[in-house]
């Protein structure tokens, strides 16, 4: 388990058992927050699942929104709470609802289940994903070292030949793997990981025409009311690591295509993986550059009403399919993980 993951699982075990949490909510919990979800869809049991903190089953969203309305949440669009921040209105503590890269499960399994908490939503589609051209590369990834008993590849230089015969051997060559990857430059990561998709003859176009949205789809979620349609970039880059003149092009121009498609306006962005090493304040200032009102990141962290002056670099908190626990919804809902997380700052932008 990544470390990131490890803390908060001793965030949820101890301070949930000792109820500081609950003592220290009026400090840590901030004026609202925007959840993080991915996939959404029955559980498939499996040993080696190295996506698995990326998706939640209908019965967990169902949870979460059950311990929302309990709380006293009110569930907001992301409209509504860019508006809040703004006004800097008080008022009962706020969610709202961000499912990323658009996948089809999402209509599944979650939008019945949203419509009957009266949840709205916001779905960030990926023109690329919809278009079934761009590249779920953290599948293809999953799937090689799946189908491979031993992987073989170089990575920046360094030659690796990795065990994988076992669920254990598979599970210890991903993390192996991962990490190495991510530090590339994002060509030579893609590269990489085609390179292990041939061996293992993985049909790489088939994650994004069998998992994500089409178009036709995508235009019929875009007339509901409660539902909002973001961008998530055109074929869903790491920003950072790229030149301004390719994010420049991303973000203008996965806009556009929405917004000539769908026949709506494009207000919110999500930037792909969002992590610090995937966007930063270059990022964030491009972004507003290029029209968006809001911006949300992967960085964990409840809105704080500081966060009016940062709309463009807004963190969330993710509803991870590896704590799928009551007792972890109420550590994200009371937030001290987060501020453990972010040692003691409200504002992480930098
Ligand atoms: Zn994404």
């Amino acid at each position: 388990m990544a470390l990131r993951h490890r803390i908060f699982q001793l965030g949820f075990d101890v301070l949930g058992a000792s109820g500081a949490a609950r003592l220290l909510r009026p400090l840590t919990q901030g004026r609202g927050l925007i959840l993080t979800l991915h996939h959404v869809r029955p559980q498939r049991p499996a040993a080696f699942a190295p996506n698995a903190l990326l998706e939640i089953t209908p019965a967990f969203l169902d949870q979460a929104l059950g311990r929302l309305k309990a709380r006293g949440f009110a569930l907001v669009s992301l409209d509504e709470a860019a508006d809040i921040l703004r006004a800097g209105r008080d008022g009962p503590p706020f969610a709202a609802l961000t499912f990323d890269d658009g996948y089809r499960d999402n209509v599944e399994y979650a939008l019945p289940i949203l419509e009957r908490y009266g949840a709205p939503w916001t779905l960030f589609a990926t023109t690329g994903f919809a278009d079934a051209t761009a590249r779920l590369w953290w599948l293809e990834l999953e799937e090689a070292v799946r189908r491979l008993s031993r992987i073989e590849t170089t990575v920046a230089g360094e030659q690796l030949s990795l065990p994988a015969g076992t669920d254990d051997e598979k599970i210890a060559a991903f993390d192996a793997l991962y990490p190495r990857l991510r530090t590339l430059p994002e060509p030579a990561m893609l590269d990489a990981i085609a390179g292990l998709a041939e061996v293992a003859r993985v049909d790489a176009g088939a994650f994004a025409r069998d998992l994500c949205l089409r178009w036709d789809e995508l235009r019929a979620l875009a007339k509901r009311r409660d539902v909002t349609i973001g961008a998530h970039t055109l074929t869903h880059p790491m920003l950072a690591k790229h030149d301004e003149s390719f994010v420049r092009h991303e973000l203008a121009e996965a806009k556009a295509r929405i917004e000539a498609v769908l026949g709506v306006d494009v207000r919110h962005l999500a930037y792909p993986v969002g992590d610090p090493t995937s966007a930063g304040p270059r990022e964030f200032a491009l972004a507003r550059q290029a029209g968006y009102e809001t911006a949300v990141t992967t960085r964990p962290g409840h809105l704080f009403p500081g966060h009016a002056a940062h709309l463009l670099a807004l963190p969330r908190v993710s509803l991870n399919g590896l704590f799928q626990t009551g007792r972890a919804l109420d550590a994200l809902l009371d937030g001290l993980p987060f501020l453990l997380w972010n040692r003691g700052r409200r504002i992480n932008v930098a």
